[in-house]
């Protein structure tokens, strides 16, 4: 499979570089899109059909998610290239509502997403199939309701890319990463989370643990905030894991 990152900034857009989301392609099937932030859509529309992918959302944080109101307009309206067909999304119970709410024309009049999308909610331990890949879903500790970690399996292949989503560190992070193929790690506290608040996010430091305890072949630093250091996150990850580490940037494109 083919992940391709449109944006990895950390909680919000920076020049180049929007909010989370990531692409994985295998041959044949329909892209899943693995959230939706600030700048998503018009990354997508340089090398994508964006009304030919499914969603899934680690969590409804709005730099995961604000651009899925765009996406709906695309889907609806675009005057040759709207959506033929419904497509899958996945997310916390609540999303189809606060989706509505995020498309909406006004405070009592939520947009009805089904016209659009088929929604299932995603529970801890619970896969689910989408064309050609299997997502598990591992509850992360995050202040958002309901965030997972995106365990993402190609069916023909057996490879694996794993998302961490936002998390502080717990081992549910390490379970859904064990023996990927890629990992996908958000490292918003910069080199080390010493003095920040716990059940939030994960040093550069964390991701090499995760990286290291879990097995992974491929370490690639996410969510790294506009005014952080990444060369010191990517050092710091360094420290743990022996593996070969990568700053994330828009545009990348790995082969798993
Ligand atoms: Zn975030
Ligand atoms: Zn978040």
């Amino acid at each position: 499979m083919q992940l391709t990152i449109l944006g990895c900034s950390g909680s919000l857009g920076a020049p180049g570089n929007p909010g989370s989301s990531y692409v994985v392609s295998t041959p044949g099937n329909p892209d899943v899109v693995l959230d939706f932030g600030p700048g998503a859509l018009a990354a997508m529309q340089e090398r994508f059909n964006p009304s030919e992918a499914h969603v899934v959302f680690s969590h409804l944080h709005a730099d995961h998610c604000s651009d899925i109101a765009s996406l709906l307009v695309w889907r609806r309206f675009h005057p040759e290239l709207a959506a033929t067909r419904r497509h899958r999304l996945l997310g916390p119970s609540y999303a189809p509502q606060h989706i509505g709410t995020l498309g909406a024309d006004g405070p009592d009049a939520p947009t009805d997403i089904s016209d659009t999308f088929e929604f299932t909610a995603l529970r801890g331990g619970e896969a689910v199939e989408l064309d050609g890949v299997r997502i598990t879903p591992f509850p992360v500790e995050h202040p958002a309701a309901e965030s997972h970690a995106l365990r993402v399996q190609e069916l023909a292949t057996g490879r694996v890319v794993t998302y961490t989503g936002d998390s502080g560190f717990t081992h549910s992070l390490v379970d859904a990463s064990l023996g990927a193929d890629l990992l996908l790690c958000e490292s918003a506290w910069g080199p080390d989370s010493a003095g920040q608040p716990a059940g939030m996010h994960l040093s550069g430091r964390e991701a090499g643990r995760i990286a290291r305890e879990a097995g992974v072949g491929k370490l690639v630093l996410v969510h790294i905030q506009p005014w952080s250091d990444a060369e010191a996150t990517r050092a710091a990850a360094e420290s743990e894991f022996d593996g070969e580490v990568v700053v994330g940037a828009a545009g990348a494109v790995f082969e798993v």
